[in-house]
């Protein structure tokens, strides 16, 4: 029976993150992302779910205060954060907002596309995003991001060293794009500089609980329910959900949104964020991941989640 999360007992959030987590938790499908070296030593057990409402209760079940990395889950904050800075037209024409239909870190969709990124969520457009975070040097940039991500899960995050290390040695193919998107005039920044501090943000450390606070505040038009600061405007939300909806799942985006209807974004490290705008946002962790790279267990909690609230955006009843 669906009910409505506005309505919803905190008793019952709980019990139904309890069901979902009691349900998946033996699922044992998925391999460990392992071309970030690093990521290939997680425990596939891990497996946490939370949940954050716009009215600043948070609830929680599993190993939602382990911390890792954040990854991919990183493009959609930044992105909200330059959306605020340079406004909807200019990042629209020099990001776009299309599915690309390749992988994340495809070098042919970005050269099919005249060398345009196409959008925020796959790599060519992240690092193209990063890049105009505002701030006269890399290390500039770097403290904007960390402090903007920052006030989105209402603490002060960090980076994990280990991941930036392994990652920094394991990034060709971002530097290959990097310059590729120089040589097409589309990053004013130095590459090894841009992909530097993109490699710094998916490097973030984050929980299960802190992605349900970061969710949650692009679920409630920008002020962080916990802390009550305001991050974003709330159009920027709308742009940055909207754009999430058709890209936030890699090429799985359109088969997620047909079948559970909000917008979620996933990273190689096991997360996933969804957000029901004006409702809330789940945030699940779980290492192993299907073969587009989202996690098997984190999807399957908050498909079951979404529907048990009635999360769907599609749905008239
Ligand atoms: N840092 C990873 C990369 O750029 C993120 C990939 C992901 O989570 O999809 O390759």
């Amino acid at each position: 029976q669906q009910v409505s999360t506005g309505a919803l007992e905190h008793d019952r959030i709980d019990e139904l993150l309890r069901e979902a987590h009691a349900r998946y938790a033996d699922v044992d499908e998925g391999l460990l992302a392992h071309y970030i070296p690093i990521l290939g030593q997680a425990d596939p057990d891990l497996f946490g779910i939370a949940m954050s409402h716009v009215g600043g209760s948070v609830h929680s079940v599993g190993d939602c205060s382990h911390q890792f990395s954040i990854q991919s889950i990183s493009k959609m904050f930044v992105y909200a954060l330059v959306l605020q800075e340079h406004g909807r037209e200019l990042v629209r024409e020099r990001i776009g907002v299309n599915n690309t239909g390749m992988s994340f870190n495809s070098v042919m969709a970005f050269e099919l596309n005249n060398g345009h990124p196409m959008n925020p969520m796959v790599n060519a457009g992240a690092i193209a995003t990063t890049s105009m975070i505002p701030g006269k040097t890399a290390a500039k940039k770097w403290e904007n991001v960390r402090e903007g991500l920052s006030a989105f899960a209402g603490r002060s995050l960090s980076l994990d060293d280990e991941v930036y290390h392994s990652e920094s040695l394991a990034n060709e193919r971002n530097k290959a794009l990097g310059h590729l998107l120089k040589s097409n005039g589309r990053l004013d920044d130095d590459p090894t500089d841009a992909v530097d501090v993109y490699t710094k943000q998916c490097s973030l450390n984050v929980t299960a609980h802190d992605l349900a606070i970061m969710g949650a505040t692009l679920a409630d038009g920008g002020v962080n329910p916990v802390t009550g600061q305001r991050v974003v405007d709330a159009d920027v939300c709308r742009d940055t959900l909207a754009t999430v909806a058709s890209n936030g799942l890699y090429e799985r985006s359109g088969e997620w949104l047909f079948e559970i209807g909000i917008p979620a974004k996933s990273g190689v490290s096991g997360g996933i964020v969804a957000v029901a705008p004006g409702k809330g946002a789940i945030g699940a962790f779980s290492p192993p991941l299907d073969m587009a790279g989202n996690s098997v267990r984190a999807q399957l909690a908050i498909g079951q989640l979404s529907r048990a609230m009635g999360l769907n955006l599609f749905a008239s009843a």
